[in-house]
């Protein structure tokens, strides 16, 4: 079964180095009861971890059912163990806060085949705890806990068991139920090897094997080891080829598992949990929020661009310099209708155009007055700024040419003139010219500082002629016939000014031409820099919380080493143990991740109500949000489950 030929291994630790094993020959049939002997330090544990699979000899050869294990690969070597050996330690290496039949069925997760594994609770009752499936290990004696040990080590119905010091942490009562515990298992054909110092318990073995300084002192046989029938085909069952699960099976079903067991490890941990995931709650939330933000102001900003007309050009005199000195543009006007006449003849694909003039005013009602823009339009004004008046009517061209004293007011002079009276049919004092007030214009909103409807409109006749007393225009909107020509009209808008007189005291253009999409594509452009930026805020205070999530995964690999070691031991391959890991990091990002959405929704309904943009969480938005937050997850977990992954199942065990 196993056969050791002078095996040797040493430790080395800086300049010491300790020869453990110095040439052991041995071997080992199936159905025997060894108990190896000797002194602490004397090379007992380090024998049972090799015959064990826990560890490789560095000289000799060992055969394992007949194969040579020199060419095995750790996952070979796990999966051996998973087969055919069962352990149990001096301290029990139970998983605390986890019941007793939970911790028997361990082993279960890390098999490979479908068949030959016993039923846990069958097992417990064998070792003569039926009645305590459910406890914990804090609420079982030492020889229960014992108990509950072996019979985890007897789930996947192993051939051989191994026991080191088993009895060392108990009294010598419950010491003499395990080890007779021990000779009946043997007698239904298990093979047990036990690694102790009291001679008392070697009294049980069929053969004992004393060592001294690393080499076999003496090999005696007490009762002569039985080879039984079962224990032949017992074995014989465990070396056959067996038929595996599918892979993916295999792994989805493993993947279950540790999503269970990691959530519940999260859950009973809900303090650490909550503060570890801090991080990525804040930053999903900031992902969120930004991308709400983000589009909000994108479409608030096209929706006040659209205000101010799409397709739209605006024709006006250029800023002259007087005396050297640059003033604002259109300070001095010099746009006749002549040549408002000469842009419809002459240019192409235009669909309207508009002049307008533009002068403060002083506008009175009863005893109140206010200060505000007048606009003296055509009816042009109506398509140029989207302005069907929200109450009321526009006039009409007919009562423009008439020089009717009509006027529409925004909503911020309705507000300071007339509170919530109804101002529709009432007459306010322009500059001391008496005016009927026919509707109100639509809500606006303010662009900058600057309040859009802080503002009235009359008709352009009578502005020009009953207030102003001048016969030009401040500007001219022209309204393109579709967007693809807007570039072309500027331009030849542009060829046609150039015929105009030169204004006095400017140089070369004496009249701009702007265009209002190339503004909005500017101001989108601002804005989408705007998104980018806050989602680089978001995208670092995702990988911090990342590093939190490190930092805890890390604690939580140094904290469980022991069970690291102890799931190894038992049949964990390094990617189980991975796999363990990565997910609970996994987990506990998107646990973030969901707290964070809400949250992130919560400050958007905030947001919402403040700037009174109408903002929304897209599924789009939940979806990268979430997506982000498992990618830290995987990312930052990688390093920690490595770690974990690459734990030696000896030196994990035997940490603190
Ligand atoms: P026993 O179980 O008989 O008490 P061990 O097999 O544990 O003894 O150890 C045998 C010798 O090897 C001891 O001298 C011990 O100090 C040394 N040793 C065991 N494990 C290590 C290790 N990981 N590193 C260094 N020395 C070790
Ligand atoms: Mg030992």
């Amino acid at each position: 079964m196993i056969k050791l030929t002078n095996v040797t291994k040493t430790y080395r630790m800086g300049d010491i180095t300790v020869r453990a094993l110095r040439g052991v020959s041995l071997r080992i049939d199936p159905g025997e009861f060894i108990a190896i002997m000797g002194q602490s330090g004397s090379g007992k544990s380090t024998l049972l971890h090799l015959l064990g699979l826990l560890d490789k000899p560095e000289g000799g050869t060992f055969e394992f059912l007949g194969k040579d294990i020199a060419g095995f690969s750790d996952d070979d070597l796990a999966g051996l163990r998973s087969e055919t050996i069962g352990f149990v330690f001096q301290q029990f290496h139970l998983l605390s806060r986890t019941s007793a039949i939970d911790n028997v069925s361990l082993p279960l997760i890390y098999r490979r085949h479908s068949h030959h594994a016993a039923n846990p609770a069958g097992l417990l009752e064998q070792v003569g705890l039926g009645e305590r499936l459910t406890h914990r290990p804090n609420e079982l004696s030492g020889g229960q806990q014992q108990r509950v040990a072996i019979a985890r080590a007897l789930v996947n119905q192993p051939v051989l068991l191994m026991a080191d010091e088993p009895t060392g942490n108990l009294d010598s009562a419950s010491g003499r139920e395990i080890m007779e515990l021990f000779q009946r298992l043997n007698q239904a054909g298990i093979t047990v090897i036990v690694v102790t110092h009291e001679p008392k318990i070697a009294e049980y073995a069929r053969r004992v094997i004393h060592i001294e300084d690393g080499q076999i002192k003496s090999d005696e046989v007490r009762v002569p080891g039985i080879a039984s029938a079962k224990a032949v085909s017992q074995l014989a069952t465990a070396s056959s080829p067996e038929v595996a699960l599918p892979p993916w099976q295999e792994w989805s079903r493993k993947f279950w598992i540790h999503l269970q067991q990691a959530s519940r490890a999260l859950f009973i941990n809900k303090l650490r949990t909550s503060l570890s995931a801090l991080g990525i709650v804040i930053g999903v939330a900031a992902v969120i929020a930004m991308l709400a933000l983000g589009s909000g102001a994108q479409s608030s900003v096209s929706k006040q661009m659209a205000g101010l007309g799409s397709n739209r050009l605006v024709v006006r005199p250029d800023a002259q310099n007087i005396g050297g000195v640059r003033q604002q543009t259109g300070n001095v006007s010099r746009l006749t209708p002549k040549q408002s006449e000469q842009l419809t003849e002459r240019v192409a694909n235009i669909k309207g155009v508009s002049p307008e003039v533009r002068t403060r005013v002083q506008i009175v009602w009863g005893g109140r007055n206010a200060n505000t823009e007048a606009a003296g339009a055509t009816t042009g004004y109506l398509e140029v700024y989207s302005a069907k008046p929200a109450y009321g009517r526009f006039f009409t061209e007919e009562e423009n040419q008439t020089r009717q004293r009509l006027v529409l007011l925004g909503a911020t002079v309705v507000k300071s003139l007339f509170g919530e009276i109804n101002p529709l049919g009432e007459t306010v004092k322009i500059n001391r010219v008496p005016f009927q007030v026919i509707g109100i214009l639509p809500l606006r909103g303010a662009s900058g500082p600057r309040d859009e409807d802080d503002v009235v409109v009359v008709p352009l006749q009578t502005a020009m002629h009953r207030l102003l007393g001048k016969n030009y225009y401040d500007l001219i909107n022209i309204t393109a016939a579709d967007a693809q020509s807007v570039n072309q009209v500027q331009e030849d808008v542009l060829q046609l000014s150039k015929s105009w007189p030169k204004l006095p005291g400017t140089t070369e253009g004496s009249y701009r031409v702007d265009n209002l999409a190339s503004i909005q594509q500017a101001f989108t452009a601002v804005t989408k820099t705007l998104s980018m930026l806050l989602a680089a805020i978001a995208a670092i205070s995702l990988i911090v919380g990342g590093i939190g999530i490190m930092n805890i995964m890390l604690v939580s690999v140094a904290e469980r080493t022991r069970e690291i070691g102890l799931r190894k031991a038992i049949g964990a391959r390094n990617a189980d143990i991975m796999m363990q890991f990565l997910i609970e990091s996994v987990v506990l990002c998107l646990l973030g991740g969901l707290i964070g959405v809400s949250f992130g929704t919560i400050v958007v309904l905030i947001l919402s109500k403040i700037t009174g943009w109408g903002l929304g969480v897209s599924v789009l938005s939940v979806l990268l949000a979430c997506g982000s937050s498992a990618l830290v997850g995987i990312g930052f977990g990688l390093w920690p489950a490595r770690q974990a992954a690459q734990l030696n199942p000896i030196e994990a065990l035997r940490s603190e």
